[in-house]
């Protein structure tokens, strides 16, 4: 019989110490209640033998071809260095596709590794609905991202405040390397094992990249340029991710880890909804600034491997960490400008986006629906009172596109202004309903994300924010 996945794990080629070989907890009674059918088809796995499948995604059955193992990595928690690793998670193993693209399949909520420190290696049902709902909006969003193939639910019992639900959830990616694996090797002072890390790392995320000659170089470089896209991208539908710490900043530029992170409604750039994130460390507008810390972070680890001597290599380092501020504002604001119907970057136009979102952030107006507005016209009841607010603007908007003697390119801000995105009422109504067993909110509001660019009569109800009270007093938990 053809196995599910086409397994060949290329991270156990490194030292030892990045890994520990560690094998699911069997699990009570599991339960597929979600597989993705659209990721079965990306990824070619054979899902026809469903009882198999089943007993691999719940960790309660080890596929003849891997060998399981959890990653070792560290971090910085809200700027605190820990030493952290898979402490729920296990990499069933690596898959390639029949086109040969490698990715990580990896089972989260499925048991203790070494890494586990006080947690219990489990995740509640809830978490994982979330996770499986929030990333694969993103998904469709068009923002490179950890997908979800599957949520199991089972009948051991998780801890939390409650005895509660749980699940394992099987998440894809590229990869997991992150900024973490390389803060393990640097505190473990093993430059020989950073080498080898680093070089693993380009071969399997930028083999094609060789700008500069030092291969530390190309990784800190390929890493910013991917990130600054993701963060923008993040900021172009609203998203906050809630805990961009450094283990949860991924190599390859996708989005991962979704614990506390939700949408915003009302533009607010100081928005934190993360109940752990007192000083608003991770808020909406400061995402940008935490992603060049991070960065900080990784070009620190990557010191003793840029150049022999520290002077230099500090210099290379800084060099390439300068570049920052501009590749950002560049990347944002090429992004912004496109979501207001422009090609290229101008001063005025690049005065525009700002004067908007100023205009947004003073009058409370909902993220999304300001810019859906100004893409098409969206029949919801607040829709005149916008368009009074944002009068004035839109007759310099329309001035400069008659300066420019250009047409406003509605292909461009049809593709960067969803009209669907994850509003955190309608999650949060859809997970409360779905734990109670009732799944048809979830899978409605699932579907609904599937098409997000896509204005659909029957959906009216995604689109209209929540009331004022809701998003005054949202808050998300890491709780898990
Ligand atoms: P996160 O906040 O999800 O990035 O997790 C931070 C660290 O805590 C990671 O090393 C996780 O593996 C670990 N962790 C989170 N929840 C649990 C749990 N229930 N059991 C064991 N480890 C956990
Ligand atoms: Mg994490």
């Amino acid at each position: 019989m053809h196995p599910v996945f086409n397994f060949e794990n290329s991270y156990l080629n490194l030292p030892s110490q990045f890994y520990s070989c560690v094998e699911p907890t069997k699990v009570e009674n599991p339960e597929i209640v979600l597989l993705n059918s659209n990721l079965i088809e990306t990824l070619h796995i054979n899902a026809t033998n469903s009882i198999d499948l089943l007993a691999i995604l719940s960790g309660n059955k080890i596929p003849n071809n891997t060998k399981p193992f959890a990653q070792a990595y560290a971090g910085h928690q809200f700027g605190h260095f820990t030493i952290l690793g898979d402490g729920r998670a296990i990499m069933l193993g690596e898959h390639l596709n029949n086109k040969h693209e490698r990715y990580d399949i990896q089972l989260k909520g499925c048991g203790k590794t070494p890494y586990s420190r006080q947690g219990d290696g489990r995740a509640t049902y809830k978490a994982m609905l979330r996770e499986y709902l929030i990333s694969e909006a993103l998904h469709f969003l068009n923002i490179p991202t950890s997908r979800s193939l599957a949520v199991v639910k089972h009948h051991s019992p998780v801890f939390r405040e409650n005895i509660e639900i749980g699940a394992i959830l099987t998440r894809v990616m590229k990869s997991h390397l992150r900024i973490g694996t390389f803060e393990y090797a640097h505190f473990k002072n093993d430059n020989n094992s950073l080498k080898l890390l680093a070089n693993y790392s380009l071969l399997r995320l930028y083999p094609e990249k060789n700008e500069y000659s030092i291969p530390a170089l190309n990784l800190l470089n390929e890493v910013m340029v991917a990130q600054i896209n993701l963060v923008v991208e993040w900021m172009r539908v609203g998203f906050i991710h809630g805990v961009m710490n450094t283990d949860n900043t991924s190599l390859s530029g996708e989005s991962f880890d979704f614990g506390p992170c939700a949408f915003i409604n009302t533009y607010n750039p100081a928005t934190v909804f993360s109940s752990i994130d007192y000083q608003g460390r991770y808020s909406f507008k400061n995402q940008p600034f935490i992603i060049k810390w991070n960065l900080y972070k990784f070009a620190e680890t990557l010191i003793p491997i840029i150049h022999q001597d520290l002077n230099i290599a500090i210099k290379l380092a800084q060099e390439m960490l300068n570049r920052f501020d501009d590749l950002w504002l560049e990347a944002y604001y090429q992004t912004f400008i496109h979501k207001i119907g422009f090609e290229k970057i101008t001063t005025k136009n690049k005065a525009l986006v700002d004067e908007l979102l100023d205009i947004m952030f003073k009058n409370n107006l909902d993220y999304t629906n300001t810019f859906l507005l100004l893409t098409n016209s969206v029949a919801w009841h607040e829709a005149a009172h916008y368009l009074k607010i944002l009068n004035d603007w839109i007759m310099k908007w329309e001035q400069l596109f008659m300066e420019y003697q250009i047409t406003k390119n509605s292909a461009l801000m049809v593709k960067n202004n969803p009209v669907y995105i994850p509003r955190p009422h309608l999650v949060e109504e859809a997970l409360n309903e779905a734990v109670k067993g009732q799944l048809t909110k979830f899978l409605n509001v699932l579907n609904v994300l599937k098409n997000p660019y896509n204005h659909h009569d029957l959906f009216l109800e995604n689109i209209v924010p929540p009331n004022k009270n809701f998003e005054q007093n949202y808050q998300t938990y890491c709780g898990t």
